[in-house]
């Protein structure tokens, strides 16, 4: 059960899919628009992104410890450089009793999770309990209970549920239920007939298997257990939307009483589960999708015992595993990187729009709220046990506390002063429920901002990711809400027309994309972030364009021979410079609502007449959309 804002991460429109972040080396202050990075054989008009970053791509190799790599990355690394440098300091400072209780945790935490022979020695012990517990289990009362106990531990068995605020009363928070309980990426790696998701099917029962004989389970046992908890999982995936189903923030509304959510689901009894969880006062309740939720009730009736002790220990161990020792880290990491991700225009905006439609765009815009580098209230975390170890409880101690602080906001006013990203991440967001834009200070850094740089470089970097997030309040979710960040209706028919029609020229474009030969970008699961990349850049070009006018003595200045227009589009291609290998290619146009980075520099860049005119890009050419098929949204 983690914070509801990582569950549905549908509805919050983060700038980039979550990236990995382990430790390493980088440079402390890197150049903008390094000229090295470019290959100077590419025209412009031909490829920008390829212009822009291709001798960067052609110097450059994935780390064998990544499935991709580029300037998110590098800013990740240099993030975690300094958090590490904390967290260094903090574990050698145990003795010292003046030190702040949140230090003397964070220190507590990381070296229970640096004594690796601790963590190698016990193995899974620290688990006993909780594998003994499931193991105990006698009847479906059992194992309603067990499924309540590992959600209060942030393992989301069977389907998620959790707070989150009212869609259509933004100021309040509600309990939420939606699907989930699998294992694999999503749906479709259960569903799709193609030889490569039967192959990873294949791989997934194979992996599960040798989880459970980590467990100490016996070979036969384990792969007869395999394919149970494959066969209950293809159900929930059989019974699970699909992720452009999920963009639909109407569809997924469905709030009702609990004596209603109790009508749909006859054998499972919320009241128990509820007191499980420790939920006294529930509410309403959003079931985000009513058929899945049946699909759950006739799984729980029908499911045999033993099966159901099959599927709660495996997502327990496939929750736990990278706390634990070698060999389950090992394994857990073959199939999750590995396998899954092969790690080795002219005229004036809005004119289509009609008056009062326009009058309610303009007011949700001056509504919205930002929130800059750091939350103005620190979380409390005096409540947090950590101690030298085991790390695997630390981490269970840690997710039940964050369970228990999303479960209490339940039946409450919304606190409009929290954050959904911490302030290291190399990330930002746009919440429609909030109407709110969010920048985290770890995205504040090279490449997307450079203290000393000139404007072009930073409304091109920094510049166009604020863009991007306010165009997601008016993408196709994003539009859907008002901007007290209810999900209401304040479009004429006209005007939603207008917008649909402009939303499929988006949809069309990027549909024709294929980053691998035959794998098409899925142009509806990406839309709302194409159109927010598409509106943004133009926002930030706009901007750059008024700074320009304050400073007329910039306009004609010449830095390394470009002008200002050249540079702020090269830094917009920088932000995106980055290498994929094929599998986790193939496993984002599966799941990810973000374009393949070359599309996110070549998709917006195409539609702009400001682009052809800096690069005196010639008619006719790849980066130059003719007049009739281009987007022109915001
Ligand atoms: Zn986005």
């Amino acid at each position: 059960m983690k914070s509801f804002i990582t569950i549905i991460a549908s509805v919050v429109c983060s700038f980039a899919a979550v990236l990995a972040a382990p430790e390493g080396q980088t440079e402390q202050n890197p150049q903008p628009l390094d000229a090295n990075n470019r290959d100077s054989s590419v025209k412009p008009g031909d490829d920008f992104f390829l212009f822009a970053n291709g001798s960067w791509i052609k110097q450059t190799e994935i780390p064998p410890e990544y499935s991709r790599w580029g300037a998110f990355n590098e800013l990740i690394e240099r993030n975690t450089d300094a958090l590490h440098t904390i967290a260094e300091k903090a574990s050698q400072t145990q003795v010292d009793p003046k030190l702040a209780p949140e230090t003397r945790k964070v220190g507590d935490y990381y070296a229970s999770g640096m004594d690796e022979k601790a963590v190698e020695g016990a193995r899974t012990t620290p688990l006993t309990e909780e594998f003994q517990k499931i193991d105990a289990m006698k009847d479906r009362q059992d194992v309603l209970k067990e499924i309540a106990h590992l959600h209060s531990i942030g393992i989301n068995a069977f389907f998620n549920f959790g707070s989150g605020q009212d869609a259509k009363d933004s100021n309040h928070d509600i309990a939420q239920a939606l699907q989930g309980g699998l294992g694999m990426p999503d749906r479709d790696y259960y569903t799709k007939q193609d030889a490569d998701m039967k192959q990873k099917r294949e791989k997934y029962v194979a992996h599960v298997t040798k989880m459970l004989t980590l467990l100490g389970q016996a070979p036969e046992k384990a792969a007869e257990d395999a394919k149970k908890i494959m066969a209950l999982e293809t159900k929930l995936a059989e019974a699970s939307r699909t992720r452009v189903e999920l963009r639909d923030p109407i569809k997924n509304y469905n709030k009702m009483a609990v004596r209603q959510l109790q009508d749909l689901t006859p054998d499972w009894k919320w009241s128990d589960y509820f007191n499980s969880i420790n939920l006294l006062e529930p509410g309403n309740v959003n079931v985000h999708q009513p058929e899945f939720f049946k699909a759950v009730n006739n799984l729980f009736k029908s499911t045999a015992l033993d099966d159901w002790k099959a599927y709660l220990r495996w997502n327990l161990i496939n929750a736990t595993a990278p706390y634990l020792s070698k060999d389950f880290v090992d394994e857990d990491f073959d199939f999750n990187q590995r396998t899954l991700r092969g790690t080795q225009q002219n005229k004036p905006r809005l004119d289509w729009m009609d008056e009062p439609t326009k009058k309610e765009a303009l007011k949700k815009l001056a509504a919205m709220n930002v929130k800059i580098g750091y939350p103005d209230k620190w979380l409390d975390y005096s409540l947090l046990e950590i101690d030298r170890g085991p790390f695997v409880m630390n981490t269970l101690r840690s997710e039940k506390f964050a369970a228990d602080r999303d479960l209490q906001k339940i039946g409450k006013p919304v606190d409009r002063t929290d954050w959904g990203m911490t302030p290291p991440t190399v990330n930002a967001y746009y919440q429609p429920t909030m109407n709110e834009i969010v920048f985290p200070a770890g995205i504040l850094r090279p490449p997307f901002f450079y203290a000393n740089a000139d404007d072009a470089v930073n409304y091109g970097g920094i510049g166009a990711v604020i863009g991007h997030e306010m165009t997601h309040g008016f993408d196709d979710q994003g539009r859907q809400f008002d901007a007290d960040g209810n999900l209401r209706d304040w479009w004429s028919k006209k005007s939603a027309d207008e917008y649909n029609k402009r939303r499929q020229a988006v949809v069309d474009q990027y549909s024709a994309y294929a980053p691998l030969p035959g794998q098409h970008v899925n142009g509806e699961l990406t839309q709302g972030e194409n159109i927010a990349d598409i509106g943004g850049v133009k926002l930030a070009y706009a901007a750059l364009q008024k700074a320009l006018d304050k400073h007329p003595e910039d306009r004609n200045k010449k830095i390394d021979g470009l002008t200002p227009e050249q540079r702020f589009f090269l830094s917009f291609a920088a932000i995106w410079r980055s290498k994929i290998r094929d599998e986790d290619q193939k496993l984002r146009l599966t799941t990810d609502p973000h374009s393949p980075a070359q599309f996110r520099v070549n998709g917006p860049l195409a539609n702009m007449p400001e682009f052809q005119k800096a690069f005196n890009v010639p008619d006719g050419s790849a980066m130059v959309r003719p007049t009739d098929k281009r987007v022109n949204i915001w």
